[in-house]
């Protein structure tokens, strides 16, 4: 409420009583809304209202305008979208550590198989995936693309803290804790992810098969035609060895992609994740089928997978995001450093040091991120009408001082432990750095009760 002093001019009463409410008005140093591109605001305002971007717009306009319910002002700070995780396994994050230093199929044989098979539960699902929603709150991602096990308790525990996320649904042939077979894996997840939230302001659903080796052509028709009928999207593990293609090699005659492909399931509703080892004519069919990649550079780089070519991708007008992976094989949920090393490793694969320059990693980390998921006209931008799904970042530190541009300084200077603030559909999550909804001290100590168990099923 604003109380006028005896003698207030008549037009500034005026002026007061044409001001419109909103709940929210943010005022960086900086604003980056990605779209238009390249754009980079100063002495601006975002207004929040209902959960959505109601303005953006010069200050002193906004202040004329508006009358906020709360006001934040962050003279130090950079805001930018939310980031977009387009791929993890958040409950894995309680096996972050667990069987480092390994190549892909030991590390699954020996560490995290055996784990999932003694622990999997609907308990480590729903702690794990507080641990990852926690982790990447407090890095700046507002949305994260999920595939693992008791995908209707991911679902939960994202509505449960407010976190925006796709709930990848898990389809193998094989039985698991969560289902038996794949009428099973496709029943369940139809009737415990698909339909449920299916109009759910803060959960949209996929398929996540895990990748082509686990099921068999018969069982990629039956998904196939489920996910058209649901209008739902496909994610999975595609070329991130090349034992994975030499094996398929020689169990199929078919390199994975190829299979998918002759099984139509290559269109633009794919989230292909990883696509390290392509050829010339895969890239040219993704492009034209409008196939979205989920790069995810830094568990390529620590399962020694190679290094996905994503500068070729992006000419070849390839929607190119960026994903995490699961904290057992990265092992940080922290989108600044995965965009950071997806920009590094881009430059010195092209030879080319001016291959995805700091806007294209924020905008792999952003808008083509919520593009790959279907979320573009959602997130991924600071537009009117979009969900506040915002991240704001001190800039005003040792490591990134000076300022000269700001985007770049938030590429390749910012940690994790700069992000101040964060809005998930304009709800303030993430205030000065602390956590706004979610008890730490306790989160913590259910991890060191899971660290215990889990360490005890490795022995
Ligand atoms: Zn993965």
């Amino acid at each position: 409420m604003i109380l006028y002093a005896a003698g207030t001019a008549l037009s500034d009463a005026y002026t007061a009583a044409t001001m419109r409410h909103c709940d929210t008005l943010i005022a960086p140093r900086w604003c980056v809304p990605i779209e238009p591109p390249d754009s980079v605001l100063t002495d601006h305002a975002v207004v929040v209202t209902d959960g959505r971007i109601a303005d953006l717009l010069p200050l002193s306009e906004a202040l004329q305008k508006y009358q906020p319910s709360v006001s934040i002002e962050r003279p130090d700070h950079i805001l930018t979208p939310g980031f977009v995780n387009t791929h993890t396994h958040a409950a894995m994050t309680l096996m972050r550590g667990l069987a480092d230093d390994m190549p892909l199929e030991p590390w699954l044989r020996e560490g995290i198989w055996p784990t999932e098979q003694r622990w999997l539960s609907a308990e480590m699902v729903r702690d794990g995936t507080e641990l990852a929603i926690a982790e990447m709150l407090a890095g700046g991602t507002t949305c994260f693309s999920d595939q693992y096990f008791f995908p209707e308790i991911v679902a939960e525990t994202a509505v449960d803290r407010h976190m925006r996320a796709m709930v990848g649904t898990p389809v193998i042939d094989f039985p698991t804790a969560w289902a038996d077979d794949i009428s099973e894996y496709l029943n369940k997840a139809t009737d415990l992810v698909h339909d449920p939230y299916a109009d759910h302001p803060l959960i949209a659903t996929c398929f996540a098969p895990h990748s082509t080796s686990a099921l068999s052509d018969e069982s990629f028709v039956d998904l196939r035609i489920l996910a058209d009928q649901l209008d739902v999207r496909v994610q999975i593990h595609l070329h991130e060895t090349t034992a994975e293609i030499a094996a398929a090699l020689q169990e199929t005659g078919k390199r994975p992609f190829e299979r998918l492909n002759e099984l139509g399931l290559v269109n633009a509703s794919l989230l292909s994740v990883h696509c390290v080892h392509m050829t010339q004519v895969e890239v040219a069919c993704m492009a034209e089928s409008g196939v979205n990649i989920a790069h995810c550079p830094r568990s390529n780089l620590k399962l020694a997978s190679g290094i996905a070519p994503v500068a070729d991708y992006l000419s070849a007008g390839i929607n190119v995001a960026i994903g995490t992976d699961g904290a057992a094989s990265n092992n940080v949920l922290d989108m600044l450093s995965e965009m950071r090393t997806a920009a590094l490793l881009a430059k010195a694969v092209s030879h080319d040091a001016a291959a995805i320059s700091a806007s294209e990693a924020l905008k792999m980390a952003t808008i083509n991120g919520a593009a790959a998921l279907g979320l573009a006209h959602e997130t991924g931008s600071i537009e009117v009408g979009k969900w506040a799904d915002l991240a704001c970042t001190d800039l005003n530190r040792l490591n990134s001082q000076p300022v000269y541009d700001p985007v770049s300084q938030l590429v390749y200077t910012a940690r994790a432990d700069q992000v101040s603030d964060v809005w998930v559909a304009g709800k303030h999550q993430l205030d000065k750095g602390s956590l706004v909804h979610i008890d730490s001290e306790s989160l913590l100590a259910r991890v060191d009760e899971w660290r215990g168990r889990m360490a005890a099923a490795t022995n």
